[in-house]
């Protein structure tokens, strides 16, 4: 029986080889029909047997390539008189434009194995060329200007392919087929190299070049590279969406120039191996981040450090991890692999280990623009190597955490028996590889632009069934990032065609995003504005990942967010579902000297806690702990900002919690970037111990959740010499006890059994660990941000979907 089948799929299913997947499928089943892209996916008219027709469908399912996703597949059976269409053979249509959803753009994805194979190999026409990509790799979404994804609205639409080239894109049994970046050494983009001619670098190197004095020099730019990182240079590269800045990882003195030169903080550094075995000499390495480290997305991983290892201690000082990544453009196999003698592909890498960082200086955004690096990184880089194809969208690389599964006893009255926590991906900075890959959201949203936080910032826009969030954007503090964010919204509003109606913003007054919200209102009336409470989105943000609509225990432990009651919020527990909250507890308040101040002066929430717990009681121990450390004059400048309420907001926040700790037990004063001390405090943790200090939780609504027998008692221990491991172990244990016993407490009331933990608190692998262990043995589901970061940067779906929810 001959049919007619019509199949709609969205999802990604754009520029990963899926129509030449259909093509031949089609085929090899003798159908007839076509397929093509628009704006909302693909779209596939078959005609032919009809039980083939089925088989077709059935494989489309099974053996689709390996990065596409689906997310609605429909599938239509016209009437055959309706039938018009006279097709002698399957066709690939051109692409055509609708309205509707959007249809999903792939994120930039990492060299193929077949690619990487022609890289080196001699023979290919391809041999050492750094813009080698196919239907399965390279960039996507850093090129794209507008949809559908097609060359022209590519960065790629300068370059007229060769003959070749032509042959390969239209050849549908060839695996460039329609890869709208292809390339070759004939006709694609090309390297460019500058150094400063004046001052030609060379060791040992001590400054960068002199300001737009940097000639291009056209022989051996990769080569070049190398033996200037080999020497110790400090090089900006090019990459798929931006510079970075790279140096040789085990050359200490150039490390620290780059960290001197470039953030002046103790941020650490991401550093790029050329293979899996590598990284294994340096970090200790799961099965998952295995997996993990080599997906298409690359990103940078968080791995265990091993002991007395040759790359650089500035590279992640006073941390246990380091942020490490494979190669995944051509050019960087370049570094590590170009042949510097005869041999074809040398066996040993040219370098174990390089620095690979965003090519910005301090927070501001990554540079993409050739020009604009160049003005922007020459007083750090002694050179460039850089290219001819643009970079339309800007993103960073994407930085992730793999929580290693564990597994667990559960002890009930009568049995006993084991539970498994599955390995959980905990997403840091949610860019390159992931974006623009859209959420989806199960059901229709009205358009919506919510607005984000300040810091780490992401926006998220919403359409039909999804949510599109923005690559990081940074700390809004800061102009350039300002103008990313114009940039970067203007651009996803075009290519997903969303016309916001409805703006959600954050709380917070002196937000930058707050007075961007309200002036987009101000200049459109129609606009609706719906204001979200900082820790409600975090909580929903986890909620919206995992399909959560009923009220769930939300716990909300983070640095700083407006509350409603006008104070800082950080140490929430929240009865929560995707409209409203009810804050039914908090850790106590306590000043905050110095407002924002305190963040970067942890020993300040030191001082705080102590004179919370001690009263006129805790002069001298102010003066035995901090004496040795912080002047006279300005711990008695704290007493009295604090005594007389000077700029001393009240803070419930438990990341500085965890600051005032640190700081108490010597572990950390100063913070060179937001959350340092708490991460020191961290890393100090004893994993043996299970331990845990009293607390009381006191009467009346919401609850108020007591820190001063907690800081008591760490006094205590401190006097009685225990070692700092012990006293940092138990600290993480008892905030993970006052979680289960306020959960606990909450799920005799209400009957509530499903937690939710987000906020950037919970980016402590170990106190997610042992939080986790003590609710999931308790009896209760736990749920963490995956998709999103639950740090700031995944407010913004949080905000969005509240903000659904009340229109
Ligand atoms: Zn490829
Ligand atoms: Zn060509």
């Amino acid at each position: 029986m001959s049919a007619i089948y019509r199949i709609h799929i969205n999802g990604i299913v754009q520029g990963i080889g899926f129509r030449p997947f259909i093509y031949n499928l089609a085929n090899s089943f003798e159908l007839n029909g076509y397929v093509l892209n628009d704006t909302n996916g693909v779209y596939i008219e078959v005609k032919g047997n009809e039980d083939r027709i089925r088989e077709f469908i059935q494989r489309i399912k099974s053996d689709a390539p390996p990065l596409a996703r689906f997310d609605d597949v429909s599938i239509e059976k016209p009437d055959y008189k309706d039938y018009t269409g006279i097709y002698s053979g399957f066709e690939i249509r051109e692409s055509r434009s609708t309205h509707g959803i959007p249809s999903v753009i792939s994120p930039d994805i990492s060299l193929c194995d077949d690619c990487l194979k022609e890289l080196f190999d001699k023979n290919n026409r391809r041999y050492l060329y750094p813009f080698i990509n196919c239907t399965n790799c390279g960039p996507r979404h850093s090129i794209v200007r507008d949809i559908p994804y097609d060359r022209i609205n590519t960065t790629m639409s300068c370059f007229e392919m060769c003959e070749e080239c032509r042959r390969e894109y239209n050849d549908p049994s060839d695996r460039r087929f329609h890869a709208q970046p292809n390339a070759c050494p004939e006709c694609g983009p090309r390297l460019e190299f500058r150094i400063d001619k004046k001052n030609p670098p060379s060791p040992p190197f001590l400054k960068g070049g002199t300001k737009g004095e940097f000639s291009e020099q056209k022989e051996k730019p990769i080569k070049t590279t190398i033996s200037i990182l080999k020497q110790g240079g400090i090089a900006a590269i090019k990459g798929i969406g931006g510079f970075h800045l790279a140096c040789d990882a085990e050359n200490n003195n150039a490390v620290k120039r780059l960290r001197d030169s470039k953030r002046r903080s103790n941020k650490p550094f991401a550093v790029m191996m050329p293979d899996i075995e590598t990284i294994r000499q340096f970090c200790y390495l799961t099965k998952d981040e295995d997996l993990v480290l080599n997906s298409p997305a690359r990103p940078i991983v968080l791995l265990k450090k091993k002991h007395n290892i040759s790359i650089s201690d500035s590279v992640s000082p006073e941390n246990n991890y380091l942020g490490a990544m494979l190669p995944y453009t051509p050019l960087h196999y370049l570094l590590f692999y170009y042949p510097l003698t005869h041999d074809p592909q040398p066996i040993t890498p040219n370098f174990k280990a390089l620095v690979m960082t965003s090519g910005n200086i301090f927070e501001e955004p990554i540079a993409a623009d050739n020009k604009e690096a160049v003005q922007k990184l020459s007083s750090i880089a002694d050179a460039f190597l850089m290219h001819n194809r643009d970079i339309y969208m800007r993103v960073d690389d994407s930085v992730v955490n793999v929580i290693s599964g564990q597994q667990l006893v559960i002890n009930s009255q009568h049995n006993s028996k084991l539970k498994t926590l599955n390995s959980k991906l905990v997403i840091i900075r949610r860019s390159r590889g992931f974006v623009p890959e859209p959420i989806y959201m199960g059901q229709d949203m009205p358009e919506i632009l919510a607005c984000g936080g300040q810091l780490k910032n992401t926006f998220c826009l919403t359409k039909g069934r999804y949510a599109i969030m923005s690559q990081h954007i940074g700390d809004m503090e800061n102009k350039e990032a300002a103008e990313f964010y114009k940039e970067t919204l203007k651009n996803l509003k075009k290519t997903f065609k969303v016309m916001p109606k409805i703006i959600a913003h954050d709380l917070h007054p002196n937000y930058w995003t707050t007075a961007f919200a309200r002036q987009l209102i101000t200049h459109h009336s129609s606009l609706i504005s719906i204001p979200v409470q900082h820790h409600h989105a975090h909580i929903v943000s986890c909620m919206a990942e995992h399909g959560l609509k009923e009220k769930v225990i939300g716990i909300a432990f983070d640095g700083t967010g407006y509350g409603t009651d006008g104070n800082i919020w950080g140490g929430e527990f929240l009865i929560a579902d995707r409209k409203d909250f009810i804050r039914f507890a908090h850790f106590n308040y306590v000043p905050m000297p110095g407002s924002d101040a305190a963040a970067r002066k942890p020993w300040r929430m030191g001082l705080s806690h102590l004179v919370h717990t001690y009263g006129d009681g805790a002069k001298e121990l102010i003066h035995k702990i901090f004496s040795d450390r912080i002047q006279e004059n300005q711990l008695n400048t704290i007493l009295k900002m604090m005594k007389n309420s000077i700029n001393s907001p009240l803070t419930s926040s438990c990341g500085r919690f965890f600051d005032a700790v640190s700081s108490l037990i010597g572990a950390k004063d100063l913070a060179t970037y937001e959350g340092e001390a708490a991460v020191k405090l961290e890393m100090l943790a004893e994993t043996k111990c299970y331990d845990t200090y009293n607390f009381n939780i006191t009467d009346g609504f919401p609850l108020v959740v007591c820190t001063k027998q907690i800081i008591k008692e760490i006094i205590d221990d401190a006097k009685a010499n225990l070692p700092v491991s012990v006293i940092s172990a138990k600290f993480h244990n008892t905030i993970a006890e006052t979680i289960l016993t306020a959960a606990q407490m909450v799920q005799k009331k209400h009957n509530l059994d499903k937690v939710v933990l987000s906020g950037g608190v919970f980016q402590n692998s170990f106190l997610v660990k042992r939080t986790a262990e003590k609710l999931t043995v308790s009896g209760f589901e736990v749920f963490l941000n995956e998709k999103v970061p639950s740090n700031d940067g995944g407010i913004s779906l949080g905000q969005a979907v509240i903000a659904a929810e009340h229109f």
